[in-house]
């Protein structure tokens, strides 16, 4: 946790690495802000993590799986 003085200087935000006192935390909750970024930066896991739930293109072969099957149209 580290105190971040804000810009007008009449202030301190208290940042931890996923929460910050400042207004923009305050309205984007769940994400981590300017000042959260800067003094913890982010393990980059958002691009695997993505990737990996999402589905796979294709099923061996070419098909869409079962459901082309069912429907016949392969
Ligand atoms: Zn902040």
């Amino acid at each position: 946790m580290v105190l971040v003085r804000n810009n007008k200087k009449d202030a301190y935000y208290v940042v931890t690495p996923k929460t910050c006192s400042c207004p923009a935390a305050t309205y984007n909750p769940g994400q981590p802000c300017k000042h959260a970024r800067k003094y913890f930066p982010q393990p980059k896991v958002t691009a695997p993590a993505v990737d990996s739930i999402k589905p796979e293109g294709k099923w061996p072969g070419g098909h869409n799986g079962p459901v082309d099957e069912i429907m016949g149209v392969a």
